[in-house]
């Protein structure tokens, strides 16, 4: 079995897929995004090597509490697809113990995600950061266009999903952004849900203590007015929103 560069773990209810997760959080991720609150998980150095049977013995002291909850296990990041054959074993590894398995991704390398390691994924977690291109190169410093791939690779094979768009005055919640992106997401019939996220700061003080610089420095958070706005969008098109 091989080993990954895990970050950290937590525990979460209700955002990280169903019931309580045991959310492991890989290190490394190639988007730079400028609301990212963890940026402290941008490189496999700051993760801790890790083999899957570790993983393992350590899910499976949550076996209990997932099966009263309807619960299991999530991989996020970073990107857990920049370590697809650590992050594909341990789904794997889970699926064979019948523990529900989640996979939080931007999608950007959803190439590296097989058809099998997918096969094994019960929700995913689809981060879409913008539907207009320019806009999403500024958000996160790379292409949408992988993304829009792996979402229609997912309704192609119905692997079900929960759409994440995260809302940030002045950047993401032009109005027709967000229209088309929610005419896009309308037309993928494995969505289950869609969760319009406020863009906060709980991530300032990691920039701070990393010496590195905030670039969304004066950018409010969206009040209830906009975030209302655009849960309508994709409401209005019939979605599930939270
Ligand atoms: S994809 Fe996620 S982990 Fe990577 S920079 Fe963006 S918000 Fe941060």
């Amino acid at each position: 079995m091989i080993s990954g560069s895990v970050h950290s773990w937590d525990l979460s209810i209700g955002v990280d897929g169903p019931g309580t997760r045991l959310v492991l959080f890989t290190a490394g991720c190639p988007l730079r995004c400028q609301y990212c609150e963890n940026p402290d998980t941008w490189y496999r150095r700051n993760g801790v090597l890790t083999s899957v049977e570790d993983v393992m013995e350590k899910v499976r002291r949550y076996r209990r509490l997932f099966d009263v909850t309807g619960g299991g296990v999530t991989i996020s990041g970073g990107e857990p697809l920049l370590q697809a054959q650590f992050t594909a074993e341990v789904l794997a590894a889970c699926a064979a113990e019948g523990i529900h398995t989640a996979l939080d991704t931007s999608g950007f390398l959803g190439c590296h995600a097989t058809d099998e390691m997918l096969a094994d994924v019960g929700l995913v977690l689809l981060d879409i950061k913008s539907w207009n291109p320019a806009t999403y190169r500024r958000v996160t410093g790379r292409e949408l266009v992988p993304t829009l791939a792996f979402a229609e690779r997912l309704a192609r094979l119905a692997r079900p999903t929960w759409i994440r768009f995260v809302l940030v005055p002045g950047l993401t919640d032009a109005q027709d952004d967000v229209e088309g992106l929610a005419g896009f997401v309308a037309t993928l019939p494995n969505v289950e849900r869609v969760d319009v996220v406020a863009y906060h700061r709980f991530g300032v003080p990691k920039y701070e203590a990393l010496g590195l610089p905030y670039r969304l420095e004066g950018t409010p958070e969206p009040t209830e007015e906009q975030l209302a706005t655009a849960r309508r969008a994709f409401a209005d098109r019939g979605l599930v929103v939270t």
